[in-house]
């Protein structure tokens, strides 16, 4: 698996599993658990959850996931905007690393922003980090305005990703967010990859994955996969999906590939305001 370097020297894969809507029904547990085991065994063994996800069912799904190798595993969770205080965030962490049967996590992020400053944030993960308990932090769903505040905060100079809403269909930060966090070495980890299956059957797609004898799904990830400084995180349950997920990353699309794509999914001609879910 391909590896980018986190600002902190740490490798992290370019691609990934995410967890949201996992944990939520106990009838699917068994098969959430084998599915995220599944993705670890092809090399997937980067893993994204947080507190809000089932909430905190998903991190118990993720606990029994890696129960049996939680070493080869890069853990990142996220923590609520309402968690953000210097308390706030080390009790959620306790409260997570708990849920996950683990004591450290490999990434924490600040889900989104809210009325909590900043700086007491940072705070709270600094020391979250002097005492062992996660390796690294970051934050999620930022614009460019908040990355700049949060970097010229002590502290901010260690946040090592922004993870963001990025797939063809979503390419507004190529205005300006994501050559922002490449000059600085900041990985973006783009979630909602597949944009929750929307790839699925789109005539644009469907003469290119012809060609390579993938799925429209699979080209949508292989151009995400191609992007530079861009870690993916998809998620899926069904076992297919893990692997075609992961053969993504064998699919070498050409020049004249990459133009078609653009020519269906317009790189963005303006500013556009950061889009979440
Ligand atoms: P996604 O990964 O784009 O899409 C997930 C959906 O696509 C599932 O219904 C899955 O089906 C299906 N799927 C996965 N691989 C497929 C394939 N190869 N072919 C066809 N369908 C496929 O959407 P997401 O869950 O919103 O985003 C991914 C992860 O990013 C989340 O799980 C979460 O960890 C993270 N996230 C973070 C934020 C944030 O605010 N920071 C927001 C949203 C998401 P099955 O499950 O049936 O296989």
């Amino acid at each position: 698996m391909k590896t980018l370097k986190l600002k902190s020297s740490r490798e992290i894969p370019i691609l990934g599993q995410g967890t949201w809507r996992m944990g939520e029904r106990a009838s699917q547990k068994q098969a959430e658990i084998d599915a995220l085991k599944l993705g670890i065994d092809l090399g997937m063994t980067l893993i994204d959850t947080a507190e809000m996800y089932g909430e905190g069912g998903a991190e118990k799904v993720v606990a029994e996931a890696i129960a049996d190798c939680r070493d080869k595993v890069f853990l990142v969770s996220k923590f609520y905007p309402y968690n953000a205080s210097y308390q706030g965030v080390i009790k959620a962490c306790d409260r997570s690393l708990s849920r996950l049967k683990t004591d450290y996590i490999d990434l924490y992020l600040l889900h989104w922003r809210g009325s909590v400053p900043l700086s007491e944030t940072l705070e709270g993960l600094q020391h979250l980090k002097q005492v062992g308990k996660i390796l690294d932090y970051g934050v999620s769903n930022f614009d460019v305005d908040d990355m700049e505040e949060a970097v010229s905060l002590p502290g901010g100079e260690a946040i090592v990703t922004n993870q963001v809403l990025y797939n063809l269909m979503r390419r507004g930060i190529e205005w300006d967010l994501l050559p922002w966090c490449q000059q600085r070495d900041i990985p973006i980890m783009a979630y909602s990859p597949v944009e929750q299956r929307a790839f699925a059957g789109r005539l644009e797609l469907e003469a290119i994955a012809a060609k390579h004898n993938a799925t429209t799904t699979q080209i949508a990830l292989s151009w995400l996969l191609g992007q530079n400084n861009v870690i993916s995180i998809p998620k899926a349950t069904n076992p297919q999906h893990v692997r075609e997920n992961h053969a993504a990353l064998n699919i070498s699309l050409s020049a004249e590939d990459i133009r078609e794509i653009d020519c269906a999914f317009k790189p963005p001609a303006r500013k556009m305001s950061l889009a979440m879910r």
